[in-house]
């Protein structure tokens, strides 16, 4: 057993997945904007296991951006077949959601899920506006792969190598190599299977964690000089300006990780980063390293996500951005009076 999760109320949501699969002929998969190791992970094993079960379905893996699959994730198996959506003219019987159930999180995807007939949905994200015909989301899940194994091994009880691949990939990034606190037991179970069915940890250690270009470690180094801290060392804070990128040749889209090098200031608590992004716009990255749930903050600033890890997109510049982000961060602080 793989899982300490209600067993009987996910498999019957896997059957009205399998059932939603049975039916269609054809199946559009789509994970969410800025994809990262889970989604892409998630997404690939997903097209794997749909195409092996039901050989004669047309399945198509979509891009939600129109953007190529950022560099450090293009060695998972089946990456180059992604389409982007806006390339994508399909109006497909079953549009199959993983890693996000919030149809604002598909980008140019949304538009084939409204052209779609049903939708199915696999994901860990909180999430109140319930759209799909069948589906498992579960906050408690360390990723969606780890959703998606227990799918494949419920409905044909085997993982191929690279399926295994993709989803190992997807749990060590959304658990940030198993030492974030969605690390629970039912992620280090998944992964003992998904190593045992093949999977290389240190294959996706090396693509993920050990090609940094070196204009992104001079990048690096501008971000760590740049980190300031606020509620007496409990926020910390950084960023990267356009010219920043612009100056190291370092594509904004391969920057997910310089938040975590913000959540390494001893006695923070939480970690926010900013960039400037395309469009006169600024992405910022929540974590939260103590059980404070940055989520809401993400929430009022238009965005959302996992109580410990959050983000958010603003119109303005770096400085504006952090007007209106900073005061919500210290009054998380004010709110709880210190309590703890
Ligand atoms: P990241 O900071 O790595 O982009 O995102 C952290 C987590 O929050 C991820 O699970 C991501 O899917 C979620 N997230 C990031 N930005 C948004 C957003 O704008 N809206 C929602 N709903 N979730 C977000
Ligand atoms: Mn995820």
């Amino acid at each position: 057993m793989l899982c300490g999760v209600d067993h009987d109320c996910q498999s019957a949501s896997f059957d009205e997945i399998t059932h939603l699969l049975e039916g269609a002929g054809s199946v559009a998969v789509c994970a969410h904007t800025s994809p990262d190791g889970d989604a892409l992970g998630s997404e690939l094993a997903l097209i794997e296991l749909i195409e092996s079960l039901w050989p004669d379905k047309e399945v198509v893996g979509l891009l939600a951006d129109d953007e190529d699959v950022p560099r450090i994730y293009q060695f998972l198996p089946g990456a180059d077949r992604l389409v982007r959506a806006c390339e994508y003219a399909g109006s497909p019987d079953l549009f199959f959601c993983v890693d996000l159930s919030s149809p604002g999180r598909l980008a140019d995807a949304q538009a084939v899920l409204e052209r779609s007939a049903r939708s199915a949905v696999i994901d860990h994200h909180p999430s109140n506006e319930r759209f799909w015909n069948a589906g498992v989301v579960r906050p408690d899940a360390a990723a969606a792969g780890v959703i998606v194994s227990e799918y494949a091994l419920h409905v044909s009880g085997g993982l191929t190598q690279t399926m295994a691949q993709n989803l190992l990939c997807a749990l060590m990034t959304d658990t940030g190599r198993f030492q974030y606190q969605n690390a629970n037991g039912e992620a280090f179970r998944v992964a003992s299977a998904l190593v045992d069915a093949g999977a290389s940890p240190s294959e996706v250690a090396l693509h993920v964690y050990q090609s940094d270009r070196l204009g992104y470690l001079h990048l690096s180094a501008t971000v760590m000089g740049r980190i300031t801290t606020f509620e007496r060392g409990k926020i910390a804070y950084s960023y990267a300006t356009s010219a920043d990128f612009a100056a190291t040749g370092v594509p904004v889209a391969e920057c997910d990780g310089l938040v975590d090098l913000v959540r390494r200031v001893d006695g923070s608590e939480i970690a926010l980063f900013l960039k400037e992004v395309s469009g006169g716009k600024v992405r910022g990255n929540l974590r939260a390293k103590s059980d404070r749930d940055i989520s809401v903050v993400a929430r009022e600033m238009g965005g959302g996500g996992h109580p410990a890890a959050a983000g958010f997109t603003v119109e303005g510049d770096i400085d504006q951005a952090l007007s209106v982000v900073l005061p919500k961060l210290r009054a998380l602080y004010a709110r709880e009076g210190e309590a703890r």
